[in-house]
């Protein structure tokens, strides 16, 4: 079995990439979406975010706050540890139980900030990085999610710098200036060679 940790800044084409990693038959783990399940009402993490910041930061239907919670997180940087001290051990968890109820040969990790986090690169056998500039970054999520450049830019200034993304990758899909297309034909190109190497 391959371990692949997949990353890449907003609007690299990371989740596009994952998509197609899919459709080749990988198991796509999404750390992301396993975060956000966690923080829905009934969610693992809902009662111990409840202890540790009150009941003011969780909404009518039992979820958790998340526009209160950014703007907490946000000033204040203690806060954000100690939230992500109580959603790290419960994502790992369930991170480990969806990997080892898929039986697919290669199994790809999907991790928006891999690079930031430091723990993730022990866990994974390859990084692959999606790559592209930071003026497309922000073309794409602008053009997606309807968002200001300057929100985009905001949000490019907190995550990992571009070379530092780069120098951590074991493999680079550099995504710009080509169309979805030939995208595809690159992930195609870089599933073929995982395979060999297996
Ligand atoms: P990320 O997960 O890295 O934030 P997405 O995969 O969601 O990024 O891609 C951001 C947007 O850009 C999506 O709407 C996607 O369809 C589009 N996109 C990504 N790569 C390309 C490409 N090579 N050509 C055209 N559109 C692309």
């Amino acid at each position: 079995m391959l371990r692949i940790g997949l990353t890449g800044g907003i609007g690299s084409g990371k989740s596009t990439v994952a998509g197609l990693l899919a459709a080749h038959g990988a198991a796509v783990i999404d750390t992301d979406a396993i975060a956000r399940q966690l923080t829905l009402s009934g969610g693992a993490a809902i009662d111990a975010i409840r202890s540790a910041f009150g009941d003011d930061f969780i909404d009518a239907a039992g979820a958790l706050d998340r526009e209160r919670m950014r703007a907490l997180a946000f000033a204040e940087p203690e806060a954000k540890r100690r939230l992500e001290d109580i959603l790290h051990p419960l994502i790992g968890a369930e991170t480990a139980r969806q990997a080892a109820a898929s039986h697919a040969a290669i199994q790809v990790f999907d991790v928006p900030l891999l690079i930031e986090s430091g723990r993730w690169r022990a866990q994974v056998d390859r990084v692959l990085v999606v790559d592209c500039s930071e003026a497309t970054q922000i073309e794409r999520v602008v053009r997606r999610a309807g968002w200001s450049p300057e929100m985009a830019r905001a949000v490019i200034a907190q995550q990992a710098a571009r070379a530092a993304r780069l120098a951590s990758a074991d493999a680079v899909i550099h995504n710009d200036g080509i169309t979805l297309a030939q995208l595809g034909a690159k992930v195609d190109a870089l599933w073929a060679h995982w395979h060999r190497k297996r």
